[in-house]
């Protein structure tokens, strides 16, 4: 079983487009308790990634 840290105040500043994230909310918000982004040997947008993510369809 996966617990969740989400709220239900959206994180001011982030702005999310990963709909099938279980953190994620309506208006692009991500309503988790905080976040992860790794990557980091990045060096483009493609070598980061949040590693919060949740697949809402498990
Ligand atoms: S946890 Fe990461 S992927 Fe999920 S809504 Fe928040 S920022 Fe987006």
């Amino acid at each position: 079983m996966i617990i969740l840290d989400t709220t239900t105040n959206p994180i001011g500043r982030v702005k999310c487009v990963v709909e099938n994230c279980r953190h994620w909310h309506k208006g692009n918000h991500c309503v988790a308790s905080s976040i992860t982004v790794q990557g980091p040997q990045a060096t483009s947008v493609q070598g980061t990634d949040c590693s919060t993510f949740v697949n809402k369809t498990h």
